[in-house]
């Protein structure tokens, strides 16, 4: 079979491998390549295979850098099933419309620039509507179950402990009587994470595909976190404060409600208080979330089922409330008591935690957790920055509350986590390729890979494909089959560069724009000389090129 590396490849976003054997072409993975503007740029592009030739998807979870552009490819003319374990099915069905949304939303703002531009309006990737219509496509598998796909194709979904659903795949495939086995991590979690099963241990491999985000570190000892935690929790009881939590909808959520039922049981006797303080769940997409946690109870670890077979349900505890309407959740601010909220987004910059924060960062008896990572120039960055003051809504608002960074669970192994999973495969694979790191990351762990386990690895490029069966790994050059005469690498690659060209253009556009709005010569004369001058370089340059 030949495996094309089309999306997190030297880098952590836009999953996507595409997989061709003799009869058959399929993806795992379709994700959205995120992370700045070039990045962006990549998810309008066409895609480097044909969408309506695929025979069919497998998607390792429900995460957006995985699954992000399932709707495309609909879009684009695929009509195969998807397959997917029921959680990440469930998940994807909140999911992709939400980021249709957002895709509308920015396209909108997109195209108002655009005619100011005189340029044509442009169509979202997809919308909500094409996300909601490719659910239909989605057939959802069982864990620990071999599915037999096709004549050729069997596959079978293993717990991947990273989020509710996600798996790490075992793929047979089999061509002239010789059968390949492939396994793809997907995105691996931690052990003893809270609710979800450590990740399944494989028995063997041909060759292993894995994620390596934090291949070159280790994750900090956690365990004080509970206690810290809980003393902010109760302190801030105390004083009669509101405990603000900004996160994420999924995963982040519903890990703070364990968290805090588990504490809950913990400090039961000796707090009666923390018993009574009100959790309120303001987020919509996290409250959809957790009806999908609560509905997917069978794939939870052991601890989390033995309190559900005591007759608790950790995320459904007394005292737990979810506010649906707008009205709901500004009702929050007005009433009195202490109470927890968890509300999106989770670094501050939209929804409704806005408004929890402008209620609370004055009051020096309020605290606010940061649960996760905070991007740089986001209101959450700020805050955790140690800012004084913050604009909220257009308002000047002096920070007076506790502010606080509990670095929350990692939804990865870390660098030991990974190569102690890799060391337990009774039969080694022959060669190891690694994915979704940055290049730093990745090379490390390369190095730690074949030193620790001497397997050979490989790191492939964006858009590189490799022949893979019973001999070896292969460059793709040497594939013989006819229809290898696609040479993805270079389709990428033109598609690359007209991302490239389209990135220049659009900045002229704008370089123009801002000149042309100049009409109080705000720029001096010598700096427009000193731009003529590079222009004019940049021009000759260009000339060059095109010849
Ligand atoms: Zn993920």
């Amino acid at each position: 079979m030949k495996i094309s590396f089309l999306g997190a490849a030297r880098t952590v976003t836009g999953s996507c491998f595409y997989i061709e054997t003799d009869r058959y072409r399929f993806i795992v993975d379709c994700g959205l390549f995120q992370g700045g503007k070039e990045q962006d740029a990549l998810n309008d592009e066409p895609f480097a295979f044909n969408p309506g030739e695929l025979d069919f998807a497998l998607l390792t979870h429900a995460h957006i850098d995985h699954s992000g552009r399932i709707p495309k490819l609909y879009v684009d003319g695929f009509k195969g099933t998807i397959y997917a374990t029921k959680a990440t099915t469930e998940l994807a069905a909140i999911m992709l419309p939400d980021s249709g949304h957002i895709q509308e939303f920015e396209n909108e703002w997109v195209n108002r620039k655009r005619e100011r531009a005189g340029l044509p309006p442009v169509k979202p990737i997809y919308t909500q509507q094409d996300a909601e219509n490719c659910m239909e496509h989605f057939e959802s598998v069982r864990y620990f179950e071999e599915v037999q796909i096709n004549d050729q194709i069997r596959v079978r979904f293993n717990d991947a402990g990273h989020i509710l659903g996600s798996s790490i795949l075992e793929l047979w495939v089999k061509e002239d009587d010789k059968e390949v086995k492939v396994v793809f991590t997907g995105d691996i979690g931690n052990n003893n994470m809270p609710i979800l099963r450590d990740p399944t241990i494989i028995e063997s491999a041909d060759y292993l595909i894995t994620e390596s985000t934090y291949g070159n570190r280790t994750h900090m000892n956690v365990e004080n976190k509970v206690e810290r935690f809980v003393e902010i929790i109760i302190s801030t009881m105390k004083k009669g404060g509101n405990i603000i939590i900004p996160s994420f909808a999924v995963g982040r959520t519903q890990e703070i409600l364990y968290e805090i039922f588990k504490h809950r049981e913990e400090y039961g006797d000796r707090l009666t208080q923390l018993m009574e303080i009100p959790v309120y769940v303001d987020s919509p997409l996290a409250t959809s979330a957790t009806m999908v946690f609560r509905n997917n109870l069978d794939c939870y670890d052991e601890e989390a089922r033995s309190y559900i077979a005591n007759g608790s349900n950790p995320l459904d505890f007394p005292g737990l409330h979810f506010t649906k309407t707008a009205d709901e959740s500004k009702a929050l601010n007005a009433s009195e008591g202490s109470k927890i909220i968890i509300s999106a987004s989770g670094m501050c910059d939209a929804g409704r935690i806005k408004h929890h924060l402008k209620h609370n960062l004055w009051r020096k008896d309020s605290s606010v957790v940061f649960v996760g990572y905070q991007a740089a120039g986001t209101l959450g960055r700020r805050l955790v920055d140690g800012a004084k003051k913050v604009r909220i809504f257009g308002e000047e608002i002096t920070v007076e509350s506790r502010i606080e960074m509990i670095e929350g669970f990692s939804g990865h192994a870390d660098r030991d986590g990974i190569l102690s999973w890799i060391s337990k495969f009774s039969i080694k694979p022959r060669r190891i390729f690694l994915v979704h790191g940055e290049d730093e990351a990745i090379e490390s762990f390369a190095g730690l890979i074949e030193e620790n386990l001497n397997i050979e690895t490989c790191i492939p490029g964006q858009g590189e494909s490799f022949i893979v069966n019973e001999k070896g790994v292969f460059a793709a050059a040497g594939w013989k089959d006819a229809r290898a005469a696609t040479v993805v690498p270079y389709d990428y690659k033109r598609l690359q560069v007209v991302a490239m060209l389209d990135k220049i253009r659009d900045e002229l556009e704008e370089a123009s724009s801002i000149l042309r709005d100049d009409l109080k010569k705000e720029k001096k004369d010598i700096e427009i000389e000193e731009m003529m001058k590079k222009l004019s370089k940049f021009e000759r340059d260009l000339v060059e090129l095109i010849r």
